[in-house]
């Protein structure tokens, strides 16, 4: 009898909870329908480039306050905080990257970017695209407002959305937190955001319970040499060849100083030298990018490079005012890692509400890095960043097959699935703050 009766409970129990998941289902389909798509298709054909993200900004900041959000502009350049204060609880962050890229859109859609503006690195005027899929995460993270606030009754505590620029030249968060994001709006007790990937099937969600982008250092080397005629190479010190040494060595601190399981990369993306065949020139530059997933790791990598550069210069002979000079730039990302616990809580919540397909695995190949630990370290947030898949499963299934490949990131061809990728979006993070927040 007790038996049946808990039975009983536990049935009835998944009815409310599929209901319950079945209604967000439809809402936001409903919303996805009714409004998401055409902002969607706005912020794809209206692109901008890093730090000038203006009229995207000014955008969602009408979103964000026609949502109810009490919101701020200009937070750290053009970012955007959006505050829904709704009794006690916790503060959850939740960060959508709104740049767009220097790319020039060959997607064939009939709403490609035709978009273009003028590049504040460089002065020229180039053509802009979302590249990287950033206009899936603002058009969701609108989305995600008008729920949360159609179901205030349903979550208590205060909500802030961080709408954050400049993610692609991870210049954003660090701005955000150096105009004292935390200080003006409070310490979150949780810190979520997501990407939406091509990679990956569209709409199926991935949290990895651990590390989920890499950290990134950028460092140059300069190889002092000491120049001469190209024929009589005893007279000089040639940079071309220290730098090459040094670039065959570097290969050793992944191959035999890691531990076999922890990973790291080291690539040599340029190396400038010289300026005519028969000069042996005086100095080489050698560019580096650095990735790893823990700060053990990167100081391996770090100490390794200036060891193996000045070491490679001690042994050509180079004076010690000459060695090679090792330059670690001040620009790098922490490596981006989920709080265990919570990333199983979050995909415990996502399968029960939005069923247990809705998860998938993603094979972690790549060292990609994120800015978003600026928001998470120093002082630590508990966090979770997630991925969601935006190409549809029957692309993927014919790449596998040797068909034509899925676009990348960043390619002139990269597309995403907006639908399944919006409404995952909405829907993993709504129920991720009602997870949080819920009563
Ligand atoms: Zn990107
Ligand atoms: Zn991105």
């Amino acid at each position: 009898m007790k038996k049946s009766l808990v039975a009983l409970t536990s049935a009835l129990l998944v009815c409310v909870s599929v209901a319950g998941a079945s209604e967000l289902n439809d809402a936001v389909k409903k919303d996805y329908d009714d409004y998401l798509a055409d902002l969607w298709d706005h912020f794809h054909q209206n692109p901008e480039l890093s730090l000038v993200e203006f009229r995207t900004a000014e955008r969602m900041a009408k979103e964000l306050r026609a949502a109810g959000f009490t919101v701020t502009e200009e937070v750290g350049g053009t970012g955007v905080v959006a505050i829904m204060e709704n009794g006690p609880g916790p503060l959850v962050m939740m960060r959508a990257d709104m740049d767009g890229l220097p790319v020039e859109e060959k997607s064939g859609l009939p709403n490609a970017s035709r978009a273009q503006q003028r590049d504040p690195i460089t002065g020229n005027v180039v053509p802009v695209m979302h590249a990287c899929g950033h206009d899936v995460h603002i058009t969701s993270l609108v989305g995600t407002a008008r729920q949360m606030a159609a179901r205030k009754d349903e979550w208590s505590g205060t909500i802030m959305l961080v709408v954050q620029p400049a993610e692609e030249r991870v210049l954003g968060a660090r701005a955000m937190r150096a105009d004292n994001i935390w200080e003006r709006f409070g310490l979150p007790d949780y810190a979520l955001a997501f990407h939406v990937g091509a990679g990956s099937p569209a709409g199926k969600i991935d949290a990895p319970e651990g590390p989920s982008y890499a950290g990134a250092d950028t460092v140059d080397i300069i190889v002092h040499g000491i120049g001469a005629h190209g024929a009589s190479p005893h007279r000089g010190k040639d940079p071309v060849l220290i730098g090459s040494q040094i670039v065959v060595a570097l290969q050793t601190l992944v191959a035999r100083e890691l531990p076999p399981r922890a990973p790291g990369v080291v690539t040599v993306g340029s190396f400038h030298s010289g300026t005519k065949h028969n000069i042996i020139s005086d100095e080489a530059h050698l560019q580096l990018t650095v990735r790893n997933t823990n700060l053990e790791t990167r100081e391996i990598l770090l100490r390794g490079i200036e060891r193996i550069a000045m070491n490679i210069g001690r042994a050509a002979g180079l004076p010690e005012d000459k060695l090679p000079e090792v330059i670690i730039s001040e620009e790098s990302v922490p490596p981006t890692i989920n709080d265990p616990n919570l990333a199983r809580r979050l995909k415990q919540a996502w399968s029960e509400a939005m069923g247990d397909d809705a998860l998938f695995e993603e094979k972690q190949e790549g060292m990609g890095a994120e800015d978003f630990p600026y928001f998470t370290t120093d002082p630590g947030i508990t966090s979770v960043y997630w991925g969601i898949g935006g190409t549809p499963q029957e692309d993927l299934d014919a790449e596998e097959a040797g068909g034509p490949m899925v676009p990348s990131h960043h390619s002139a061809l990269f597309k995403i699935a907006p639908e399944p990728s919006v409404r995952a979006g909405v829907e993993s993070t709504v129920v991720a703050l009602l997870e949080l927040m819920g009563d």
